[in-house]
């Protein structure tokens, strides 16, 4: 697919207006995009110890033509590796995976605010801005389950708990939904931190909740197989005290790249009730995810 039928490029003829100092444009709340995205996130909430969240605002992430080059020509790439997979419109087995990180600005709290800033460790933006890079994976986190890569996760929930505000005016928080080429998953219950890359023949591994994970999660070694895709704005108004808790306790300075890669936990997670009705994969969402390029209206 060429980068200007890719909706998220900012050659696209429905983004017009916007560029790369203005990259983020907000979906409108009665479109279909808003909705597909909105319904998976509060799907796939599936902690039941924390209350489903309201969404705020949803931004879509644009991104300059070259920035999307070499994520569609890995993704044809893959495609082709499993052409097998005859009469499937997503061969290169794509997926919109959650990730959460740290925000230190206030970028999405209110609808004019959709500007990126440049401060030094603020990962949300950098990672609109430039994507993920694996490069300096792991430069603050020790423990990584499987291994040097970029993970995300379907379960929203999950990643709502890396998503950290280190501004004390923050009202809501925010979490970025990513495209993320998934190919061939190589599927494990136990830990792997040495890997670099999948296994061959391989294109990321899924980490599926067993003995010591409660929630799936996905990972992938290099930066062409992502890019972030929608930024969330959502919850519930947090109090300035609050606010100042969670900055002393559980913002972690961190690089943007730091937290490319990390989105799992060194201790067993605690996992929600069984509960088939929730668990069970919105069909809403695999049809978005079966064609993510189809057309839609903003
Ligand atoms: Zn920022």
């Amino acid at each position: 697919m060429s980068t200007v039928s890719d909706s998220f490029s900012l050659e696209h003829p429905d983004n017009k207006g916007f560029s790369e100092s203005n990259k983020l444009r907000r979906l409108l709340p009665q479109s279909i995009e808003f909705s597909q995205v909105q319904r998976a996130f509060i799907k796939e909430w599936r902690h039941r110890d924390k209350k489903k969240p309201t969404t705020k605002t949803i931004f879509k992430i644009l991104a300059p033509a070259e920035h999307l080059e070499s994520f569609n020509m890995y993704r044809g790439e893959v495609a082709l590796q499993r052409s097998f997979n005859f009469f499937s419109s997503n061969k290169a087995n794509e997926k919109l995976l959650f990730h959460g990180t740290n925000r230190m600005c206030t970028l999405g709290e209110d609808r004019g605010k959709a500007f990126l800033c440049d401060l030094l460790f603020c990962s949300l933006c950098s990672i609109i801005q430039n994507s993920f890079d694996i490069g300096k994976c792991g430069t603050k986190h020790s423990f990584r389950r499987f291994g040097t890569g970029i993970y995300t996760t379907t379960c929203s929930s999950k990643a709502d708990g890396y998503s950290t505000n280190g501004d004390e005016t923050c009202q809501f928080k925010a979490i970025l939904v990513n495209r993320v080429v998934v190919g061939n998953p190589h599927k494990l219950q136990i830990n792997a931190t040495p890997l670099t890359k999948p296994p061959k023949g391989r294109h990321s591994v899924v980490g599926r909740p067993g003995k010591s994970l409660a929630y799936e999660e996905t990972v992938v070694y290099t930066n062409d197989a992502i890019r972030p895709a929608y930024l969330v704005i959502y919850g519930d108004i947090i109090s300035q005290t609050r606010t100042r808790v969670l900055k002393k306790k559980s913002l972690r300075p961190q690089s943007e790249i730091d937290s490319s890669c990390s989105q799992t936990n060194a201790l067993m997670e605690k996992p929600a009730k069984k509960n088939n009705k929730l668990s069970k994969k919105p069909s809403h969402w695999s049809s978005f995810m079966e064609d993510p390029y189809s057309p839609r209206t903003n």
